[in-house]
């Protein structure tokens, strides 16, 4: 396993993800822009990120926790007082609770999501 860490998004900047290659062509290929959107190679952008090369060896991608702290934002998972989903975006700063890698507001919003699965 010589996997690497690289940081792939599409030159729109609007599919950014970590993906683990041997090369730069593998992180693309594997990427979700590739495979889901459906874009063209040469849309697609791949920029090596060694920091989180670790998490390569344990298979697992790399942690919200530490995505977060590295300075990334994620919607909140979780459903806001209306009853809706929530997507705010988070960031370290608002102190998410995160929970099987989602990521939601303090305060109310990973409750509801978690009756809501109740319900179901
Ligand atoms: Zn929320």
């Amino acid at each position: 396993m010589n996997d690497k860490a690289y940081y792939v998004d599409t030159v729109y900047g609007d599919k950014g993800e970590i993906v683990f290659g041997e090369k730069r062509s593998d992180a693309i290929y594997h990427s979700e822009a590739y495979n889901e959107d459906g874009r063209s190679w040469t849309d697609i952008r791949a920029v090596r990120q060694p920091k989180y090369d670790q998490f390569a060896i344990e298979g697992s991608g790399v942690p919200k926790s530490v995505l977060l702290q590295g300075g990334w934002w994620f919607e909140c998972s979780g459903i806001n007082e209306d009853g809706r989903r929530c997507c705010k975006r988070l960031t370290a700063e608002d102190d998410p609770v995160i929970e099987n890698e989602g990521v939601y507001c303090r305060g109310g919003c990973y409750g509801r999501h978690m009756d809501k699965q109740a319900v179901k």
